[in-house]
């Protein structure tokens, strides 16, 4: 007997065939991907057919699907596409796709209990321990990105600097003026992660960088000296392995002297900078990364696994947990039957329900491998200077901030600089042959291109750099003849 209000199909050899189809279409689409513009502008009409109203009958699976080949696919921002250069956004994989998918049928719920499942994200992390070079105490938890990654570490510290009664009296109860420090080119979430935690933004001291887009370690020391001659209670510093901007990498072991000398926190922003260890030519460039007291990363960056799935390691798993773990009696703990294995992962953050993003990761590990993904981070890498070469022998295009990984950030000379450039980014977007996005170095508008996706090639760099001349010169031809 079936109940009858099941949402299981009634008949499964046509849902294993429609499903099969399906799976069929999205492979094609990775397969023929570079036959694609990389993004194209959204109709209004198709915007439209996502403003209906609740539907309250059903619509037959093949005609959904349908839609969503038509109407949803060509109409994403295309970072699974080579010439995708925008922002910092990893490729996502086939591999990782399956995986998710295996995640969604089996349908757990990470947050605790005794199952393999809490196994492999503890693997994961036994993974990250080893490659950090942290100790067999230190914990890790998958979260949706490194900005809430950055947050809980923001957390951590605070316990640790105002003791485990925070989490009762709140930070209004202290008398201790908590101050971090973090890099003017330190990516925004930290200022956020300060303001959620409610110590503020106002305590973040935000520090100049040097000539190699650095955090300036003597204006560091500085800042910190002030502080405590201002009675305020300085408790952490975060650094960075691979910043937003420009891919610079702070001076870590300099940071980690300064956290060990003024017995301070430190923090890394690694988000996509982080997974660069696995790559044994630029993992020396990350020495110090080893003596951070947590790192925020993502594995859906230059790791390529299918979003989300955001990482913290913390080196002191007891602080860790202390910061989150509560006794609730519907979560009680046992040493046998289900909810036995504790602690859980709701124990070390703030989310309770938690998807399975721990398989994806740990397929993509399995398929590839940590050498073949440390190739394929370095060859991105290896892009971004022959990208640099390219625009050093184009006479219409210059550099503007050193190529430390995998960002090049450029424009085309002309007048008007500004508007011209991002008047290119706006056509180059649009014309769906590539795909960068822009920044402000120094006060000038750039022409950002961030390499992180595994399926680029020089044929990808070539064409962005073809366009960008091409549109350069049209572009300024128009302002010239409007400003006359
Ligand atoms: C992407 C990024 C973040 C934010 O990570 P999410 O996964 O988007 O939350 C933080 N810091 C740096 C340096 C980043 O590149």
């Amino acid at each position: 007997m079936t109940y009858k209000d099941t949402l299981d199909p009634s008949d499964w050899s046509d849902f294993r065939s429609q499903a099969h189809r399906m799976l069929d279409d999205i492979m094609d689409f990775t397969e023929h991907i570079r036959e694609r513009p990389v993004w194209q502008p959204i109709p209004q009409c198709i915007r439209d057919i996502f403003r209906q109203p609740l539907p309250r009958k059903p619509t037959d699976l093949a005609s959904i699907h349908k839609t969503f080949m038509q109407d949803i696919l060509p109409f994403s921002v295309g970072n699974a596409h080579p010439g995708f250069m925008g922002w910092v956004h990893g490729g996502g994989t086939p591999v990782g796709m399956l995986a998710e998918m295996l995640a969604a049928g089996l349908n757990s719920n990470l947050g605790g209990r005794d199952q393999i499942p809490v196994e492999v994200e503890r693997q994961v992390i036994q993974w990250m321990r080893e490659l950090f070079s942290f100790p067999d105490t230190a914990s890790g938890l998958f979260v949706t990105g490194t900005s809430i990654a950055n947050l809980i570490a923001i957390l951590v510290a605070r316990t640790e600097a105002i003791g485990p009664d925070v989490r009762r009296h709140g930070i209004a109860a202290t008398n201790k003026r908590l101050i971090a420090y973090t890099s003017a080119g330190a990516h925004g979430c930290i200022a956020q992660a300060m303001d959620l935690s409610g110590i503020g933004k106002d305590g973040l001291r935000i520090i100049p960088m040097n000539d190699r887009y650095q955090i300036d370690i003597s204006a560091l020391e500085q800042a910190i000296t002030n502080d405590k001659n201002a009675s305020l209670t300085p408790f952490l510093i975060v650094g960075s392995a691979g910043t937003v901007d420009v891919g610079a990498i702070d001076n870590l072991a300099a940071i980690a002297d300064i956290a060990q000398r003024e017995r301070l926190r430190f923090h890394i922003d690694g988000a996509y900078g982080a997974l660069a260890m696995l790559a044994p030519d630029i993992a020396p460039r990350l020495s110090g990364i080893e003596r951070a007291d947590s790192i925020a990363f993502d594995f859906h960056k230059w790791g390529q696994v299918p979003y989300d799935a955001g990482f913290i390691l913390v080196r002191d798993g007891t602080l860790h947990k202390n910061t989150f773990a509560s006794p609730v009696a519907y979560l009680k703990r046992e040493a046998r039957g289900m909810a036995a294995g504790s602690p859980w992962p709701c124990d070390f953050g703030p989310d309770l329900s938690r998807g399975f993003r721990a398989l994806k990761t740990w397929f993509t590990f399995q398929a590839y491998g940590a050498e073949k993904l440390g190739k394929m981070i370095a060859g991105t890498c290896e892009l971004a200077q022959y990208m640099k070469q390219r625009i050093e022998r184009e006479p219409m295009l210059e550099l503007l901030a050193p190529v430390e990984l995998n960002i090049v950030c450029f424009r085309y000379r002309g007048e008007y600089t500004d508007r011209l450039n991002s008047d290119i980014v706006i056509a180059v977007q649009e014309s769906g042959i590539a795909a960068p996005s822009t920044t402000t170095i120094n006060g000038h508008l750039a022409i950002r291109a961030a390499i992180v996706n595994h399926r680029t090639t020089s044929d990808d760099i070539d064409a962005l750099i073809e366009a960008t001349l091409s549109y350069g010169n049209t572009i300024s031809r128009n302002i010239q003849l409007k400003s006359i």
